[in-house]
């Protein structure tokens, strides 16, 4: 008797999710092969990020989480001030956890490098310069998909993890909303040998008369910065590429003019190239799948504004969850709508928090006042409760053994 062959997945895009699914699928007897738009990894130089303790969770759902762990620096409290220096209150970084997991400050580029070279140990092909642009239904239903050098590949269903501007997103639905640009940009990186007066394990952020700016001691005398200058309206790529790093020295310098710290310092002793990226968000898409043989997850499906610090995290839950539901719903149709039943409502909390966060950031001289009085409160309240209150955040946790229940029998 000829064994049945495994079903194979086409995965699109290989940021966090689509790595993670891929090792998650695996596990639950499926193959798949990641095509990813990028020649070789995306330059994500000075570009830095806080995996949380429930992405590491998610990662350790699927014993994954060995080469991550490793990078990076742990994170425990983070520290506000205002312009003026003076201390808005200090609170865990995230909600202690009975595991002891905490958040993890590391640089992207690792990430995404420990999250692909994980996936190839265990065997999974990722097929670089592969830019999606197209899938076609086949008469047996499965998906044929299409690239931009005319190639194309056939698998049983296709997953998008192909980022906040998702080509899947739109085949899916050519109708889906497209993401919302929150009106801060973000820079920041890495200073070696360039110490600030933090306690190690502290991110300090400064909600600056006009602009957020934020800094932590790296165990190595090196400083983590970024800064989130305000821009009220979406700059065209363009506009942000023909500033030079001078001219963004020049405006941090002034948007930071008159507030107490070591910015000024920070921006002088920067050493890569100055550069901006906009913010964006996702706040509601309204079709995540088509029912039959292709998904969105990760930002494609719900991005947060990065305040959040969740936005990595969310797309390794969403890869952990969408394994499991394949593996244990009876078809395709009913694993993609209780992927979606046990997703929705979680991340689209998130996204709200984030986006909360920051506008927080942005605010004009009244919302100022208002919050240097309320902010001091809340963290009271966050830290006299050991972060508890963030626990629904950063206390997620994935039985990947656990069996989920379809969603039409709940
Ligand atoms: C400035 C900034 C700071 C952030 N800080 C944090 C933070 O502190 N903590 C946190 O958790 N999150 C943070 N985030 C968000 C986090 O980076 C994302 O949420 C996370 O990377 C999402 O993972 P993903 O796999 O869904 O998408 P991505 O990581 O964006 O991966 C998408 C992949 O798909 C590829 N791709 C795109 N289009 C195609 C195509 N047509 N065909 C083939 N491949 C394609 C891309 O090249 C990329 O490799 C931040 C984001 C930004 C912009």
């Amino acid at each position: 008797m000829t064994p049945t062959p495994l079903p194979h997945a086409l995965i699109i895009g290989s940021g966090v999710a689509g790595p993670v699914v891929a090792m998650a699928l695996q596990r639950a007897g499926i193959a798949s092969t990641v095509f990813e738009r990028d020649a070789e990894p995306a330059n994500l130089r000075g570009s830095w990020l806080n995996l949380q303790a429930n992405g590491m969770d998610a990662l350790q759902a699927i014993d994954a989480e060995a080469g991550v762990d490793a990078l990076g620096f742990p994170v425990e409290a983070i520290s506000f001030v205002n312009g003026g220096g003076r201390s808005l209150g200090r609170m865990p970084m995230a909600a202690r956890r009975p595991d002891g997991r905490t958040s993890r400050m590391l640089p992207r580029a690792d990430l995404y490098t420990a999250l692909q070279n994980a996936a190839a140990d265990r065997g999974t092909q990722v097929v670089h310069g592969k830019r999606f642009v197209d899938a076609q239904t086949l008469a047996d239903g499965s998906v044929r998909a299409l690239f931009a050098d005319g190639t194309s590949a056939v698998g049983d269903l296709l997953i998008g993890c192909d980022g906040i501007h998702s080509r899947v997103r739109t085949v899916i639905d050519p109708q889906a909303r497209t993401p919302r640009y929150v009106p801060v940009l973000n820079s920041g990186g890495y200073i070696p040998n360039f110490r600030v007066d933090v306690p190690a394990g502290e991110f300090r952020m400064q909600f600056g008369t006009r602009c957020f700016f934020g800094w932590a001691p790296t165990p190595d005398g090196g400083t983590v910065w970024f800064s989130n200058p305000p821009m009220a309206t979406e700059p065209k790529r363009a506009e942000l590429s023909a500033i030079s790093d001078a001219q963004w020295r020049h405006r941090l310098h002034d948007l930071m003019d008159g507030d107490a710290g070591p910015a000024h310092d920070i921006i002088d002793a920067a050493p890569d190239e100055i550069t901006a990226w906009p913010t964006y968000d996702l706040p509601k898409v309204d079709k995540w799948h088509n029912h039959r043989n292709m998904i969105i997850i990760g930002d494609a499906a719900h991005a947060t504004a990065p305040s959040a610090g969740q936005g990595a995290s969310m797309a390794l839950e969403d890869a952990v969850v969408l394994a499991q539901c394949l593996r244990d719903c009876p078809d395709t149709t009913s694993a993609f709508v209780t992927f979606e039943s046990l997703r929705r409502a979680r991340v689209q909390k998130i996204v709200k928090h984030g986006n909360r966060s920051s506008n927080s950031k942005a605010a004009g001289p009244v919302g100022r006042v208002v919050r240097d009085l309320m902010l001091p409160v809340i963290f009271r309240q966050v830290a006299k409760g050991d972060g508890k209150s963030m626990m629904w955040l950063q206390g997620h946790h994935i039985d990947f053994g656990g069996t989920v229940i379809p969603a039409a029998r709940r």
